[in-house]
């Protein structure tokens, strides 16, 4: 038994070598006692895990995940069952002596039952997936989305000679999240699987690829939730180089329960909930502190990463630097027009501060520069500078080009009236 209380963290903390030492220790003895098979891959131990404590799990699209360790795997299928491919799924396992996790779609439970009793009866965990499989869980009404899921849960349990071993665990199919839907299956005690890789054995795709996908990702991340499906041709092919592979680089299958009234949650820490747990050795204060808005939204995402899917991305439009710096700017107030403009008045003091060339040139532009609407004599160069003046000011604040042109005379008439410095630099050139 582990110590609880305040000492619990130390102990863990000083006695890890130890523990690490005993689990592979107890691995070892597990795939030794699988009959017939000295070598087998064996399941390291079992992960008694309280949904309400933690309703959404899988780094694909939540900010936790199972609390496992370096090099555990938690193998996962869905879809089934279907007798065809499922069966061989479960001989592989059987003859590894892997416990593994399935989420049954209520409509497979419902046509196959004698598949569900021998999921149960081989000691894997059975959750379920829904009753038909929509990919619409993200839009559909929550009360389609509740009778999708009460459907699957009640066919597979019907399916069950002791509807209690079904575990409250769901996945949505697709892995189509909404709000409305983790609300529903968390006000249940149901908790949310998604995962923390897949290996793509849904697309068309050879079972080669599906292996090398699984094990890539899994590298990548060192431990976590694979999503398989057990229905697939490719997948009951690749399952045995997976399996041959987590031997041979040292990964542990562990198995996952819910807690019951009689089998409490294993005692954990929240911060071993999380795929990367902050460590206490990395120098914190070496790094720039992280504004806490950039994490905001990605504790769920809407649908799993697209990069964890392999998806083909569309490539990104390469951005000048101009333009992509303008993007990222903050938006400013546009600046008033009238501080760019210099009422009439000071144009005698700016002649007397200013050289008599440019004085003279002011004066003598000014009338010319009151006409908004250019002549159809001016030439193209004019339009183009006049329009780039016009696009200049704020939104609203320069009169219709029509209603201007239609009314020189009352421009004229008011005073004190402003020169445009900018427009008159133009026509001078
Ligand atoms: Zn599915």
């Amino acid at each position: 038994m582990i110590g609880s209380g305040v000492g619990t963290r130390s102990w863990i903390g000083l006695c890890l070598g130890l523990v690490t030492a005993s689990t592979i220790a107890s691995a070892t003895a597990t795939a030794a006692d699988c009959p017939g098979n000295p070598g087998a891959l064996g399941t390291s131990r079992t992960l008694v895990v309280d949904p309400r404590e933690h309703p959404l799990l899988g780094t694909m699209q939540y900010r936790e995940t199972l609390p496992l360790r370096d090099h555990e795997v938690v193998l996962t299928f869905d879809d089934g069952p279907l007798p065809k491919y499922s069966y061989q799924v479960l001989k592989m396992l059987a003859d590894e002596c892997i416990k593994a996790t399935f989420f049954i779609i209520g409509s497979q439970a419902k046509a196959n039952p004698d598949g569900v009793r021998r999921l149960v009866a081989a000691g894997h965990t059975v959750g379920t997936h829904s009753m038909n499989h929509p990919l619409t869980f993200d839009r559909m009404p929550i009360e389609k989305a509740e009778a999708e899921i009460n459907g699957g849960i009640e066919w597979t349990q019907a399916a069950m000679t002791d509807p209690s071993a079904l575990a409250p665990f769901f996945r949505i199919p697709g892995l189509m999240r909404a709000e409305g839907v983790e609300n529903y299956l968390a006000s249940r005690g149901i908790q949310v699987w998604s995962a923390d890789f897949p290996a793509d054995d849904w697309r068309h795709v050879s079972s080669d690829r599906v292996y090398q996908l699984a094990m890539q990702r899994l590298e990548a991340k060192g431990k976590g939730i694979l999503l398989l499906h057990d229905i697939q041709a490719r997948t009951v092919a690749a399952l045995p180089k997976i399996i041959r592979d987590l031997k041979a680089r040292g990964y542990r299958i562990v198995h996952v329960v819910p807690a019951t009234a009689d089998r409490p949650a294993t005692p954990t820490e929240s911060v071993e909930w999380l795929m990367r747990p902050p460590s206490e050795t990395v120098p914190i204060a070496r790094w720039p502190r992280v504004p806490n808005f950039v994490f905001a939204r990605t504790e769920m995402l809407p649908a799993p990463a697209l990069a964890d899917l392999n998806t083909e991305l569309p490539r990104p439009v390469a951005l000048s630097r101009h333009i992509a710096a303008q993007a990222s700017a903050p938006i400013l107030p546009v600046p008033g027009r009238d501080i760019f403009e210099i009422p009439e008045k000071s144009l005698a003091v700016l002649m007397a501060s200013s050289s008599r060339r440019t004085a003279t040139r002011l004066v003598s532009a000014e009338p010319a520069a009151a006409p908004l609407t250019p002549s159809p004599k001016n030439g193209k160069g004019k339009g183009k500078a006049r329009a780039k003046t016009a696009a200049a000011t704020p939104h609203g604040a320069q009169p219709a080009h029509g209603a201007a042109s239609k009314r020189p005379a009352q421009r004229h008439a008011a005073t004190p009236k402003p020169t445009r410095v900018a427009s008159l630099k133009k026509r001078q050139q």
